[in-house]
């Protein structure tokens, strides 16, 4: 008894944590930023529009928050929310594949392979930096594939739809997430990851550590300051032209979640868009907010009820393995395909 009194006060600390650290997915700093960055945002689209900033609008943008935050639709993501920090540890504390382990595996077969490569004579900083966005780009083509994949074969469907059943979207959003869904994704980006962190480590004839902040790429640290709460969020702000094709806006991700067909299945990664572009499934948002509804299509059933989020993918998935199962699935069950996203 005691142990477990302990147990929950260890993941009491560990919550507090995570929400003061700046370098993990979800923290205190990283709202504030996202709120300054909205409110900044806000003020610019006034003054372009109107040649005046107009403070009590703003205000009032900021406000109409609170509609989003007492729905049912963030009582469940703050359900995953708890979930994930107090009976599963942090959100990628689960993968079976160690991107250490994959890097050290490619570093070895690349040298049995074609030799030892000669240590570079640039600077260790240098390398290091290189190291850093390898190691980062990585874990996006991972994100890009993995998440590729989620959308296009059913089965996979099935689980990542939880994700998507989110009628509105809040920075708790990131924590909606089936706990297959993200077993698939933290072994996908940690192979992805390991793959081109061995890759540099091995032309680079050496040893060498990325820039961390905590435990994080410092890259993806600043993408979780200047992105990741603002792409689940109401505030529509769009990266169009160049920029539109290099990084993946908060409003691109609000099309991503969109119920417009036309959207379905686009902008698939992560920060970045360069493989969304490359692989023709990249969507620009448009400069004004074409006031989209989110969620997915699931006739007779209720998208935030607990045992429909963790439970009915079982069955869904069941289903679609089995066909005879597809009779004897439950009648709340509906099955949706992959496009409806
Ligand atoms: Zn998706
Ligand atoms: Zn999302």
């Amino acid at each position: 008894m005691l142990n477990l009194f302990k147990l929950q006060i260890d993941k009491i600390h560990q919550a507090a944590a995570m929400l003061l650290s700046p370098a993990t997915i979800f923290s205190l700093p990283q709202l504030a930023a996202a709120l300054v960055l909205a409110t900044a945002y806000l003020a610019w689209r006034q003054h372009s529009r109107h040649g005046r900033v107009r403070p009590r609008a703003i205000l009032r943008a900021l406000l109409a928050s609170r509609r989003i935050l007492f729905t049912r639709s963030t009582y469940a993501d703050l359900f995953y929310y708890l979930v994930n920090t107090f009976a599963m540890g942090a959100l990628v504390g689960w993968g079976l594949i160690s991107g250490g382990a994959v890097s050290h595996f490619v570093v070895h077969t690349l040298t049995a392979t074609f030799g030892a490569h000669a240590p570079s004579t640039l600077p260790d900083w240098t390398l290091r930096a290189g190291l850093t966005f390898a190691a980062f780009l990585g874990y996006e083509f991972g994100y890009y594939v993995d998440h590729y994949c989620k959308h296009k074969i059913p089965l996979l469907w099935e689980f990542h739809k939880t994700h998507h059943s989110a009628e509105v979207l809040t920075p708790l959003t990131v924590f909606r997430v089936h706990p297959v869904d993200t077993l698939i994704f933290v072994d996908a980006v940690a192979l992805s990851a390991g793959l081109l962190h061995g890759m540099f480590t091995y032309a680079a004839g050496k040893s060498l550590n990325i820039f961390l902040i905590g435990n994080s790429n410092i890259i993806s640290v600043v993408f979780f300051f200047l992105l990741v709460h603002l792409q689940h969020s109401q505030f529509w702000i769009p990266l169009r032209g160049l920029p539109g094709r290099l990084l993946l806006s908060p409003a691109h991700h609000q099309i991503h979640h969109s119920l417009d067909p036309a959207h379905y299945n686009s902008n698939l990664g992560s920060f970045l868009a360069i493989f969304d572009w490359m692989f023709g499934t990249l969507s620009i948002p448009q400069q004004q907010s074409p006031r989209l509804r989110f969620g997915v299509l699931q006739p007779g059933t209720d998208p935030h009820r607990i045992f429909t989020l963790l439970l009915t993918p079982f069955a869904t998935a069941a289903a679609l393995l089995l066909p005879k199962a597809k009779s004897a699935a439950p009648a709340s069950v509906v099955l949706v395909s992959p496009g409806q996203d």
